[in-house]
């Protein structure tokens, strides 16, 4: 019996030492072979030497027009040059110890060779030969490694689909083949690898991708399907009246968004299922006072609440604001983070375990061993995606299945809101507070920063307070303090005794961050130096200027985050970027910012120019890294896809639900942990 599922082993010329370079590549069965895409398809068209830019890798296409000539030199070195006539332009190609490419080279004959073009002495540097093929044909292209090479890699798929190609099944539903007209899957698979033209390779992709989109999806909104059936989740009965009391005391008018996702979240408190509610909002867009709403709507239930938030800083600001908002007699806050003095942590643990606190509020000390809630019913976190799953997932155990609220002002974008966070409800607050005057972004480069400092005197007398920025410097905290100490002690040069210049960063104690912001607040400086410590929810209404040295370092969404630190109050706000950025991307990052001050646009265009691997980082995002698919390029795919899962799922399409329901189990996610914990 032959299937899919067969080890690699069976194909001739794979032997164990074979066997184990291929699994370091993830590909141990036949499955895993003829599904191993190439990441990219070898275009062989005649590019005019003009278009071609310095160090681009092209294929260049011409007839060889001297002898190959290989020059031996230094120990084992050698290099093949020979010169190569496009139309009527000559250039020369040079290989580096490929002595065996020689033979390849043939005066007269047409060859296209792979490299990077050298623009000054307009030569290629060869990397690769890839014969004389039509304009149309494509080379596919693999990740492999050092000791698997393309060809063998070429050479062992076309073996495994002539003999496995029959066992290749359709795994999509007949309806969405021919609704979508995509290929069938053998047809799509077989050319993937060997595409007879560049129709057909996009022809098999688009399939490809939608296989993986779909299958994904399927699983996503399966679970979700499943976890809403599940009516194990626990009923939060709050107090209607008293609960409408309490807004009442806000001392702002709701925002018709805040108003919206509070409903939302009431309702999903209410009910018995279990609540997994992404709360998205714009910085500043006002999240702090809907999870004081809902954490109240629990109490009134008799149900405790945490809110859970990634720095010692945010953890004191939010029971401030708390404290402030809340009846003191009424409901019972305490804070709990790890600089909480053992004395007062034993009485709070206390207090938890019998149920005679309400809320608590704090840093992952939340989540340690000995914190036991009496009758956990809410969990919030704030700033999600900075809090490891893991983190998350002991702290929910800790009560009854509580209803979860993720509130993040990282504004994730509709593509990775779908991918990522699929299983989840979503509310979004698309709406600031009346009032605020969007922050004027400016970029300047260094030479004009003493410009900027001459100016910012101006906001300064006016009473009004400026944070000051300075990169992280990855590799090294020292320097990373060093950095922002000298821009400190220039700044205390600068603005003598007139005003305040005070220094936060990373290496110091939390107490003393504490003492510092608590000074800032009060107005007892004026100019806060600041590593990214800061970056996460700081609230200082007063403070109007943001000033971020090395701008070019931070990620845009990092940049969003610090220019809605300001902004807070009714006063006009600025935003400098102080930046000389080294190429291209780096001046584009820059005017977006300038241009626009809406959060999903910053991110849309950030996911567009660095990708999102990098922008959110995979694992702690949990965006899925697919194979063949592209979140952001093959988005209208994705969005598809999941119509139609969702469609399968919620309109009791039986039949599909349990086909594809042990799909639903067994499908291979990067990180299992990061979806469903
Ligand atoms: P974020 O969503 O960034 O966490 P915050 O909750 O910190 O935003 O709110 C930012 C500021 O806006 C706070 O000072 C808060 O008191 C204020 N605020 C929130 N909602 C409103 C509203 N509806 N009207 C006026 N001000 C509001
Ligand atoms: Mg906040």
């Amino acid at each position: 019996m032959t299937a899919l599922t067969d080890s690699v082993a069976v194909l001739a010329g794979v032997g164990p030492k074979r066997q184990e370079n291929l699994a370091s590549l993830g590909i141990v069965t036949i499955e895993d072979l003829i599904t191993y895409f190439p990441f990219r398809y070898e275009d062989i068209q005649e590019k005019n030497l003009n278009e071609i830019g310095d160090q681009e890798k092209v294929t260049l296409k011409g007839t060889v027009v001297s002898e190959a000539i290989l020059a031996r030199y230094g120990y084992k070195k050698n290099r093949l040059q020979f010169r190569m006539m496009q139309d009527h332009d000559v250039f020369s190609v040079s290989f580096f110890n490929q002595p065996y490419l020689k033979d390849k080279v043939i005066l007269g004959e047409e060859i296209a060779v792979y490299g990077k073009w050298d623009a000054k002495r307009k030569a290629l540097n060869g990397m690769k030969i890839l014969g004389s093929k039509s304009p149309e044909d494509f080379a596919p292209i693999y990740h492999v490694s050092k000791a698997v090479r393309q060809s063998t890699l070429i050479e062992l798929i076309k073996v495994a689909l002539e003999l496995y190609q029959e066992q290749i099944f359709e795994n999509l539903p007949t309806s969405l083949i021919e609704k979508y007209r995509l290929m069938d899957r053998k047809s799509a698979i077989i050319a993937m690898h060997f595409p007879k033209n560049h129709q057909e390779s996009q022809q098999a992709k688009r399939r490809v991708v939608f296989e993986e989109f779909f299958l994904f999806q399927m699983r996503m909104q399966g679970l979700k399907a499943r976890d809403k059936a599940e009516v194990n989740g626990i009923s939060i009965l709050y107090d209607v009246p008293r609960l409408k009391k309490f807004v009442e005391t806000l001392p702002f008018e709701l925002t018709n968004a805040q108003k919206r996702v509070t409903n939302e979240i009431c309702r999903d408190l209410r009910s018995p299922q279990h609540m997994q509610r992404l709360l998205q909002g714009d910085v500043g867009s006002g999240k702090t006072v809907v999870a004081a709403i809902v954490l109240y709507a629990a109490m009134t239930a008799g149900f405790q609440g945490a809110l859970m938030v990634p720095t010692e800083i945010l953890a004191q600001q939010h029971l401030e604001s708390l404290s402030q908002l809340f009846d003191p007699l009424e409901v019972r806050v305490a804070v709990l983070t790890g600089s909480t003095k053992t004395k007062e942590r034993r009485e709070i643990l206390a207090q938890l375990a019998n149920g005679e606190l309400d809320i608590l509020v704090g840093t992952h000390a939340l989540i340690q061993k000995d914190v036991f809630f009496a009758n956990l019913g809410l969990v919030i976190t704030d700033e999600q995606h900075r809090f490891g799953v893991n983190q998350r997932k002991i702290l929910r155990e800790k009560g009854l299945r509580p209803d979860v609220l993720f509130m993040t002002a990282t504004p994730i974008p509709r593509t990775l809101a779908i991918t990522a966070y699929g299983e989840m409800d979503v509310s979004v607050i698309d709406e600031l507070p009346a009032g605020r005057i969007p922050v004027e972004t400016r970029w300047i480069r260094h030479p004009q920063l003493d410009s900027v400092l001459e100016w910012s005197l101006k906001e300064l007398s006016k009473g009004h307070q400026m944070y000051v920025i300075c990169p992280l410097i990855e590799e090294s905290e020292a320097l990373d303090v060093k950095n922002a100490t000298e821009i400190y002690e220039r700044l205390q040069t600068y603005y003598g005794d007139t005003y305040q210049v005070a220094l936060l960063h990373g290496k110091m104690k939390n107490q003393e961050k504490d003492q510092i912001m608590e000074n800032f607040k009060d107005q007892k400086s004026q100019i806060l130096v600041s590593t990214t410590v800061i970056e996460v929810g700081v609230n200082v209404p007063n403070a109007t200027v943001m000033l971020i040295m090395d701008a070019d370092r931070f990620g845009l969404a990092q940049l969003h985050q610090l220019r809605g630190r300001v902004g807070r109050g009714g006063d006009a706000s600025y935003c400098i970027l102080v930046a000389d950025p080294k190429n291209e991307m780096g001046v584009e990052r820059m005017k977006i910012m300038t241009e626009t001050t809406n959060g999903f646009v910053v991110s849309e265009k950030d996911l567009e120019l660095r990708g999102p691997g990098e922008v959110f980082g995979f694992r702690q995002s949990g965006i899925p890294q697919f194979i063949v698919g592209d979140i952001v390029n093959d988005f209208n795919i994705l969005e598809v896809a999941r119509s139609e899962a969702k469609k399968i799922w919620q309109n009791s399409d039986w039949q599909h639900q349990a086909e594809y329901s042990s799909l639903v189990e067994t499908l291979k996610i990067a990180d299992e942990e990061q979806f469903f914990d």
